[in-house]
């Protein structure tokens, strides 16, 4: 499943898949490379291994080439074919030595191949390697959606997100609330009092917005001084009310660059404690339209809506005094 928090840490023990029909490597496996950090689990078969490599999202797969049945080159062509397991690093284990089969296994997608019977020494140490590169590339994957400014998701997070949430909507129905934020008259924080002072405005909300929303949330930078926090399994009522936290915590804030000023954020919510049929993009266009009503309506304010009827959401009294 993926994360929900883009500063999530990267630690993780490692699970290595080996699918091989000799029990003895399964054994030796288990015996020699019990000081790794990492969980092995044992195939003895294609099928299993192809089964367990889609169930379990092994960080890698040990491949045996000669098996009955499904041989190795099968198995590895089956798994680059998949979309859940086409990313995982295969490491083949063979006993054969032809330097054809070596070719085709990398042509397959392998990341390396180890000549049986293995020194154990250089086994764990292509292990490492294959691992510490598998770890680079998921790395590479987070960054590509991370906003750089804030650390929040970015826009192209968001937007995959969204539409696996509404699909879960669709399939379960279980509530789902989404909020935009736009910080209010922020044009003249630039202006007045510079770009980087702008920017650690940026900073600081998505701050708040981190400390303020749960865990499962998904917060992002939307683009600009726009943000958005998809909140799973969360009715419009609830998502009004975390919300309305984040809006009177952030005015209530107190800026050592700025003091004389303070900063006041506008946001439209809406959701649902049911299934809804309504497509991602439309769903959000209705959310931005709350979000305008909210600044049409004086700004700092919150307002929120049931996506499906369209009516209020009503809120605690909120001031409604503008920034500038
Ligand atoms: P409104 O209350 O209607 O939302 O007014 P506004 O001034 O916030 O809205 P407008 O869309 O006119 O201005 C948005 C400003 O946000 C303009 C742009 O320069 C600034 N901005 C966008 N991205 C960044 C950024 O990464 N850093 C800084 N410092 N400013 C940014
Ligand atoms: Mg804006
Ligand atoms: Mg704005």
């Amino acid at each position: 499943m993926p994360s929900t928090q883009a500063n999530e840490s990267d630690e993780r023990r490692h699970s290595v898949l080996v699918i091989d029909d000799s029990e003895d490597v399964h054994r030796l496996l288990q015996a020699r490379l019990r000081q790794e950090n990492i969980t092995l689990l044992s195939a003895l078969d294609g099928a299993t291994g192809l089964a367990m490599a889609e169930q379990e999202a092994p960080s890698l797969i040990l491949l045996d080439l000669d098996m009955p049945d499904l041989d190795g080159f099968e198995v590895l062509r089956q798994l680059k074919e998949t979309t859940s397991s086409r990313d995982i690093p295969v490491i083949v284990l063979s006993g054969l030595h032809s330097p054809a089969d070596k070719v085709v296994a990398f042509d397959l997608g392998a990341v390396d191949y180890v000549t049986k019977p293995f020194d154990l020494m250089e086994l764990r140490v292509r292990l490492r390697a294959a691992l510490r590169m598998s770890d680079l590339v998921e790395m590479l994957g987070r960054l590509a959606h991370i906003d750089g400014l804030t650390g929040l998701w970015n826009r192209a997070h968001f937007d995959a997100r969204w539409n696996e949430c509404i699909a879960d909507n669709n399939r379960h129905g279980k509530s789902l609330s989404v909020a935009l934020f736009d910080l209010d008259h922020f044009k003249s924080i630039n202006d007045t009092y510079g770009h980087p002072a702008g920017d650690a405005v940026l900073q600081s909300f998505a701050k708040l917005v981190k400390r303020v929303c749960r865990v499962t949330d998904i917060a992002c930078r939307y683009g600009g001084e726009e943000f958005a926090l998809i909140m799973p399994e969360t009715s419009p009522a609830d998502a009004a009310g975390v919300c309305e936290r984040i809006r009177q915590e952030l005015s209530e804030m107190h800026w050592p660059a700025h003091p004389e000023r303070k900063i006041t954020v506008s946001i439209g919510v809406t959701g649902t404690e049911q299934t809804v049929e309504i497509a991602p993009e439309k769903w959000l266009d209705d959310t931005d339209k709350t979000l305008y009503r909210a600044k049409k309506g004086g700004r700092n304010q919150v307002i929120a809506t049931d996506i499906q009827s369209g009516n209020m959401i009503q809120q605690p009294s909120q001031p409604t005094q503008q920034a500038a």
